[in-house]
């Protein structure tokens, strides 16, 4: 039997604002003392009235934006109820209806494939997050200072196929949702966590299986595995002549195995109804239009924009955009090119990500720290074009440069790196160096063409890898031929 996987996505991402969803508590509940970030409205106190946060609703239709949703104008907030220990009132503020968002679309792209694929959005909506659950032994600690934190739910359609695609999306809604700045997108740090519905269609009846949900996937390596895990599961018990239940599972990281959690319940299980402390929220339409003018250039448009404005293959590029930072500070080396030296876009994305990235990694620096200076890179790969350096001296001083900041005119003449490029300080040690190795030279002469490399290897060795490279082998040549 041949089966098709169907997967859908619902992913939580923490919004980045300075307050809860509700109150005044602050978002950012790092290093602060468990059960300290709290107040009668996070915590469910009778009596209390929720206020909704207008950066969390301007963040979430951001995001719906983003992914090219519908911004619903008419907007009402439900409550979802349910008892756990991390939810003090009983219930969550979400919505249900009638979401912020409805009906967009990303396009993600595998390591394996050159074509884009359109994944489509269902919908966005907000909440709030729940407190935590910390399991001790046989006992759990609970900490509500993340309770009332705002909340997006982004869901999918059942439009992917593999963990590979799978992989490929919540990376690219990590991207966007950085790029728009409204989350860390920090999945360790539980900024965006993932569920997955995940069943088996048969490809001939074109039947789908039944669904099983594997939840809290906490990290990017846990989303892929967990789904090429589930996928062979089910794709065993199907052979085997055995029924898929309709189960949650969760994801075992160390045995590399989904589990049993529970059976699966509807949504009839939480009540659903409109919130009554909160009332209708009507969006002004001026104000989303406000909010679209002000997005910031998205990835996809901006590769395509580098492909097409500075020449780059979509590799080049998609390097370049992964990171906001990144691409803001290779634009800031192109705008500081001269016009006739040479110094094209392709060449400083060379540099970039070749030589930039390879120290950043090194030295587990962040781009933003970086203390090469646009004007100075620029001035390096001059130095390059007009011959003043070779190759392999550009690398070392690109080095200082990243250690130090200083210019790379200066770090020339310090290091002793200028490049011969002159015939009269070559000549003597071109004649030296054929007169010391008789051996390469008569194979050269033999016709064995590659002995060259090795009397140019000699000639760099004596001007500690000075000589202009092409100048040493034109004049190596013309002396051994002439
Ligand atoms: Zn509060």
């Amino acid at each position: 039997m041949n089966y098709q996987p169907i997967i859908g996505m619902e992913v939580h991402v923490e919004l980045n604002t300075k307050s809860k969803m509700f109150c005044g508590c602050s978002a950012d509940f790092f290093g602060v003392p468990p059960n300290t970030n709290v107040c009668p409205v996070c915590l469910g106190m009778p009596g209390v009235l929720p206020v909704i946060n207008q950066k969390a609703v301007e963040y979430t239709i951001m995001t719906g934006l983003a992914l090219n949703c519908a911004i619903q104008p008419h907007n009402v907030f439900a409550r979802k109820n349910y008892f756990y220990p991390d939810l003090p009132k009983g219930y969550q503020i979400s919505q249900y209806e009638l979401p912020l968002c409805l009906d967009g679309f990303i396009n993600i792209q595998t390591e394996d494939s050159d074509i884009a694929k359109r994944v489509r959005i269902r919908r966005v909506h907000l909440e709030e997050d729940t407190g935590k659950l910390t399991h001790v032994n046989d006992h759990s600690l609970v900490d509500l200072n993340r309770a009332g934190v705002p909340l997006m739910e982004i869901v999918t359609e059942a439009d992917l196929h593999s963990a590979e695609e799978a992989y490929a999306y919540v990376t690219k809604l990590r991207q966007i949702v950085r790029y728009l700045g409204v989350s860390t997108g920090d999945m360790e740090k539980g900024a965006m966590r993932c569920e997955v519905n995940l069943s088996l269609q048969n490809v001939e009846t074109g039947e789908w299986g039944t669904k099983v949900e594997i939840k809290n996937l906490n990290s990017f390596r846990a989303v892929r595995n967990s789904i090429a895990y589930e996928i062979e599961r089910q794709h065993r018990v199907l052979a085997e002549g055995g029924v898929i239940e309709q189960t949650t599972r969760g994801w075992d990281e160390n045995r590399g195995v989904t589990f049993l959690q529970r059976s699966k319940e509807g949504d009839t299980g939480y009540r659903y109804f409109p919130e009554p402390d909160l009332p209708p929220l009507e969006l002004d339409p001026a104000w989303i239009e406000q909010i679209k003018a002000s997005l910031p250039e998205l990835p996809d448009a901006k590769l395509l924009r580098y492909t097409a404005a500075y020449d780059l293959t979509r590799k080049e590029a998609a390097v370049l955009v992964e990171d906001a930072a990144v691409a803001d500070y290779y634009e800031r080396v192109v705008a500081a090119t001269r016009d006739s030296t040479g110094v094209t876009p392709k060449l400083i994305s060379n540099w970039v990500s070749g030589e930039l990235f390879r120290l950043l990694t090194d030295s587990n620096t962040n781009i933003a720290e970086v203390k090469i200076k646009p004007e100075h890179l620029v001035a390096l790969v001059e130095l390059v074009n007009t011959n003043a350096i070779n190759q392999p001296a550009a690398k070392k001083i690109f080095g200082a440069m990243f250690a130090t900041g200083r210019p790379p005119e200066v770090l020339v003449q310090e290091m002793g790196l200028q490049q011969m490029s002159d015939e009269g300080e070559l000549v003597g040690i071109v004649q030296q160096v054929i007169a010391d190795h008789p051996g390469p030279v008569e194979q050269f002469k033999g016709g064995k063409d590659t002995a060259i490399q090795f009397l140019m290897g000699q000639v760099m060795r004596a001007t500690r890898g000075k000589a202009n490279p092409q100048l040493a082998e034109q004049m190596l040549r013309r002396q051994l031929q002439g």
